[in-house]
């Protein structure tokens, strides 16, 4: 569906933090009012959760046998700085990510690599299962999919049970637009999918959109200080390298289960 994206979704969210790299309540404010419902509060709350994880493979270090496991925090801090009340949520936490070994690597790096070249990195997004006995939720930014029940919903309501006469006529064209190809390039990250024949699209998140996307839209279609933030000042999501090929595989397994 051609059509022109106006509003810079990448630009509103990065400036959630102020000049003192703290969060900006005015904006924070303006924000709530750019999306449905309360799906910025659940979203921001998902971000403050220890919930949500980053798997980074390693590829330059990676190594196919098994060793000892260990896990870091993302920000160097370790477990004992942490709040006595986070015990409870790092134990889910390690629950979850039982047996993953990560490397403390230099986040910094990561963090900007994940926003200069993204393309060069193999990562996978992972929220915790809401129960014990529940699946763990997989978003996929590049795709602007997410295994929870919402997505799921919106996209048959919006996508596939569709019956409105000027609907267009495939699903992909009814969900991604495409800018116009003589129109400059557009600097807007927000659910943006990679070019095809040179071609910016954009996922039609006005249609489609729950917390987890749009929390890890906010960390990785923003800008790299968002992301420091979370993952480092604030801490609460997890940055997690991964360099031996058997627990990268493990992990998909977890997912998958
Ligand atoms: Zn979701």
């Amino acid at each position: 569906m051609p059509d022109d994206h106006y509003v810079d979704y990448s630009q509103l969210l990065s400036q959630l933090l102020n000049d003192q790299f703290e969060l900006n309540d005015t904006v924070i404010s303006f924000l709530y009012h750019l999306f449905p419902g309360e799906l910025f509060v659940k979203a921001m709350s998902l971000l403050d959760s220890n919930d949500m994880f980053i798997y980074v493979f390693d590829k330059a270090h990676a190594q196919c046998e098994h060793s000892e496991s260990t896990e870091t925090e993302p920000d160097g801090s370790g477990k004992e700085a942490r709040e006595p009340q986070d015990a409870e949520a790092d134990a889910d936490a390690n629950n979850f990510t039982n047996s993953f070994s990560s490397s403390h690597t230099d986040n910094t790096d990561l963090v900007s690599l994940l926003y200069k070249a993204p393309e060069t990195v193999l990562y996978r997004l992972v929220v915790k299962p809401e129960t014990a006995q529940g699946p763990p939720i997989c978003v996929d930014l590049d795709h602007w999919f997410c295994s929870c029940e919402e997505y799921g919903s919106q996209f048959q309501q919006n996508f596939i049970r569709d019956t409105s006469e000027n609907r267009e006529p495939s699903i992909y064209s009814r969900a991604v637009t495409e800018l116009n190809a003589s129109a400059s390039s557009n600097s807007d990250r927000f659910a943006q999918l990679p070019l095809q024949h040179n071609v910016q699209r954009y996922f039609r998140h006005e249609l489609v959109l729950c917390p987890h996307l749009l929390a890890f839209a906010i960390l990785l279609q923003t800008s790299s200080q968002v992301l420091t933030y979370f993952t480092q000042k604030n801490a609460t999501v997890y940055l997690i390298t991964v360099q031996h090929l058997d627990e990268w595989l493990k992990l998909h397994l977890n997912m998958i289960q």
